[in-house]
């Protein structure tokens, strides 16, 4: 528990004004993360990022030369951090306790699980045309995998030692990624896609009032369309990309770091009071009736 939040418990403490002591040059100094699609995209960003706030970092992807790139530049631009890549597919509950096993055994804790990786398999259709395997595919990555990928977080956070002058503490924060799909309706279907993000958001919002009282945040990241491989092969023509455009307020869609931007909040003691949301991140496309033209 941050100690700004101990604090608030320890009634012999007048004030509830913060001193601020915490701030640290680093947002996530001495911490350690271990992020899942570490790869490519909002987890690769996220990766970088995290390892810039001062977080030694577990890359966990199914593609092991992506996740070691993200370790490569890590090693190079911020050397003061240490940052591993490993293979596991967050679709194998053996594979994601082996990596919270490795993050825990290289650094020693584990502060911030980032369970990020996701498929929108281009064979997902409406409720006729989907074939099971499909369906099943995408909920043993997509929600399965976030499951286990929190349960193996909450056992290994548990242990977390404490020490506050380094501002650690037992529990952490664990962000999930979700989609602006589960939270509105689109008219191009995906049904596993869409049913399996709208199980991460229910999912969370329980295990963050399970765990509340323990020190660990569950949060879900809801990113709107993104700039990124998993999207972009799929509207693989201008006229596909124009079709969506004309419902973003902002005209544009949205960068992978500007994702990891909000996961570095959610992961960081900043959001110290922040558990259980559907954290949008979307341009405001969730707001829209109609867009400006
Ligand atoms: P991306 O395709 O750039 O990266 C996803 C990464 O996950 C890849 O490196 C891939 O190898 C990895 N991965 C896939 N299956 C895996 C598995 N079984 N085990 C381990 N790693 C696996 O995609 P992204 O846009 O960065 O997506 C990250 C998350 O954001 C996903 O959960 C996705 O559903 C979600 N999301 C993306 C968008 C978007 O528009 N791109 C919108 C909403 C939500």
């Amino acid at each position: 528990m941050p100690s700004a939040v101990k604090d608030f418990f320890d009634m012999s403490k007048a004030s509830l004004i913060s001193d601020h002591t915490s701030a640290m040059p680093g947002r996530l100094e001495h911490k350690v993360a271990l992020i899942t699609g570490a790869g490519s995209g909002i987890g690769l960003e996220s990766s970088i990022l995290f390892a810039q706030e001062g977080a030694n970092v577990l890359l966990v992807d199914i593609n092991l030369e992506g996740a070691e790139k993200g370790a490569a530049i890590i090693a190079q631009r911020f050397p003061n951090v240490k940052a591993v890549a490993t293979k596991a597919d967050v679709g194998k509950e053996d594979n994601i306790k082996a990596a919270v096993d490795l993050a825990v055994k290289t650094f020693g804790r584990l502060d911030i699980m980032f369970n990020n990786a996701g498929i929108m398999h281009p064979e997902d259709d409406n409720a006729l045309n989907t074939e099971e395997r499909i369906w099943d595919l995408t909920m043993t990555i997509n929600l399965k995998g976030v499951w286990w990928g929190c349960k193996y977080a909450i056992l290994a956070m548990r242990q977390n030692p404490t020490d506050e002058s380094k501002g650690l503490h037992t529990g952490g924060s664990i962000i999930n990624t979700a989609s602006f799909v589960a939270l509105m309706g689109a008219a191009t279907p995906q049904l596993a896609y869409t049913a399996s993000k709208g199980g991460v958001l229910a999912m969370t919002r329980e295990l963050a009032m399970v765990h509340a009282r323990e020190g660990i945040r569950l949060n879900s990241l809801c990113p709107g369309p993104l700039k990124t491989p998993l999207l972009m092969d799929f509207l693989n023509t201008a006229e596909k990309r124009d079709r969506r455009m004309i419902h973003l307020p902002m005209g544009r869609f949205g960068e992978a770091v500007e994702l990891a931007k909000a996961a570095l909040f959610l992961a960081s003691d900043e959001s110290s009071y922040l558990t259980g949301t559907d954290f949008k991140v979307d341009g405001g496309l969730s707001s829209a009736y109609v867009t400006a033209l």
